[in-house]
């Protein structure tokens, strides 16, 4: 199943189901994406029970929203893809070295935005805003210690998340946070796909786009740390709970990365995929 979280005719946020090309209002069954990723079996049953009865609305009629809107910062893995490892050491002149644990940092949560919302661009903040297209879980059940073998059943779904990045900030102390926090630098979306939906997470294309170009493409099986290994090391000795976002990292291609530098501007148009869960185009727009 496909879960949106979308505006239409002025009213507040609802949560529907998505089914081809449009949506299915559960504001009657579900008030909350929180809400949905805490339905038992029986619950999604009576989801769909409700989609079959219900009235479908056109999603070019509709304004969808960031998926789900986390209790708690978004978690990220740094490194996670060899070829962007390298291409970040190389242009740092730092000596080539893959980790051998993963690099967790976090977003905060006022960093989320929706999957067509602007990137906002203030060169009073940072002129180095750059693009990481990733892959990321939702958490669907709390845990705690899941060994590997089990992990996969601790995701709920998946969705797009672009990691978009003040580098000149990321780099200023010995902490991403700030770099990785500024409003608006975590669009996500355009769904969260169900886990079932989605047979093999370990082999999906990857892919951004600037103004149409292809700047990022690769495949999500080059991840160094693969979702159960992660899922297992956040959780050792660390509650995940359900709504939990955990972003997988981002391949090779950033702007940082690039001979010259090639940081977004503001009109820039950036696509961000991931075959299988959805696309996000959002609009660096100066504020
Ligand atoms: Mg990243």
């Amino acid at each position: 199943m496909k879960f949106a979280r979308y505006e239409a005719n002025g009213r507040s946020p609802q949560i529907g189901l998505v089914v081809d090309n449009e949506l299915i209002d559960l504001s009657g069954v579900a008030p909350s994406m929180q809400a949905v990723i805490n339905l038992s079996n029986e619950g999604m049953a009576m989801i769909a029970h409700h989609a079959n009865r219900s009235q479908r609305i056109p999603l070019k009629d509709v304004k969808l929203l960031a998926p789900l809107l986390p209790r708690r910062n978004v978690m990220c893995l740094g490194k996670n893809y060899a070829d962007h490892a390298r291409e970040m050491q190389t242009t740092q002149d730092e000596p080539v070295e893959l980790p051998k644990f993963p690099v967790i940092f976090t977003k905060a949560t006022t960093s989320v935005s929706g999957p067509t919302d602007p990137i906002p661009f203030d060169p009073n903040v940072s002129e180095k805003m750059d693009y990481e297209v990733e892959l990321a879980i939702i958490i669907g059940k709390q845990g705690k210690n899941i060994p590997a073998e089990q992990a996969m059943k601790f995701v709920f779904g998946y969705t797009v998340l672009n990691d978009v990045t003040a580098r000149d900030l990321q780099r200023q102390g010995k902490q991403f946070f700030k770099g990785k926090s500024l409003d608006g630098c975590c669009p996500t979306g355009p769904w969260i796909v169900t886990r079932d939906e989605v047979p093999n997470s370990h082999d999906l294309e990857i892919r951004c786009l600037v103004n149409g170009k292809d700047m990022q493409a690769s495949n999500t099986r080059h991840m160094i740390f693969d979702i159960p290994t992660t899922i297992a090391y956040l959780s050792r000795g660390m509650t995940l709970l359900p709504g939990d976002i955990i972003a997988t990292g981002t391949p090779d291609g950033v702007g940082a990365a690039r001979t010259p530098p090639q940081f977004l501007r503001p009109g820039d148009v950036l696509t961000s995929i991931v075959e299988g869960v959805g696309e996000l185009r959002n609009v660096v727009t100066a504020v």
